[in-house]
């Protein structure tokens, strides 16, 4: 059964290379000169009190890509998402998928630290979403895994509850999308890590199997 489904894996990203190989110079390059763009930003007041962005971390070529809200204290001081106590749990569930994390792309919805961890302001997010626009356009995912309410609600411009969204298929631009739970709650509640995890092997089956059609997207 893995074997089966490492076997699609290996075509997939043999497909998948042959889709991006000429692109991937390019992809690259302008994925670099948008963090650099990311790191002058002062298009909302997190400037001020940053350490310095936080941009992305991964495969820019990954058919999966993880969207958590904003960076923490940790990320803050790396430059890099999902390095604090919430990306080991991370890192974690991308090897339980049999998933390496440098196979998938993680990044943020907003791209500098909010005081105290906040959540992010709806000016901020507003300010910071074309950034993670030009990402999603560049890496192109084929499957997009928000963490947490305030990254499905921004991606999907919605405000359901987490409730409502976890677990089913949404479509951000044709993209599908299943938002989980974030890891820093799952650490808060590990009685919720069962939850996530039917969620994570939804995603490990949209990779093996191909998404669900447009159509069957929310
Ligand atoms: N939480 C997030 O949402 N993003 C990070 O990068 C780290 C913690």
């Amino acid at each position: 059964m893995r074997q089966a489904w490492l076997r699609k894996r290996l075509e997939l990203e043999k497909m998948m290379g042959a889709d991006v190989l000429p692109r991937a110079q390019g992809v690259e390059a302008e994925l670099g000169t948008l963090e650099e763009e990311v790191r002058r930003c002062q298009r909302c007041r997190l400037y001020e009190r940053r350490t310095q962005t936080v941009f992305a971390r991964g495969n820019p070529r990954a058919a999966l890509m993880f969207i958590g809200e904003a960076p923490g204290q940790e990320e803050d001081r790396q430059g890099l998402p999902f390095v604090g106590p919430a990306g080991k749990l991370l890192d974690k569930m991308i090897f339980a998928m049999g998933l390496r994390p440098d196979d998938v792309y993680i990044g943020n919805i907003i791209k500098s630290r909010p005081p105290e961890n906040r959540e992010p302001r709806p000016d901020e997010i507003a300010a910071c979403f074309p950034f993670l626009e030009r990402q999603i356009e560049l890496v192109r995912p084929h499957i997009i895994c928000t963490l947490g309410r305030p990254a499905a609600n921004a991606l999907l411009g919605t405000s359901l509850s987490m409730g409502d969204l976890r677990g089913k298929w949404h479509s951000y631009r044709g993209i599908a999308v299943l938002p989980t739970y974030h890891p820093a709650y799952l650490l808060r509640s590990p009685g919720q890590k069962k939850q996530a995890w039917e969620d994570l092997k939804k995603v490990i089956f949209a990779l093996a199997e191909g998404p669900p059609e447009p159509a069957a997207l929310l």
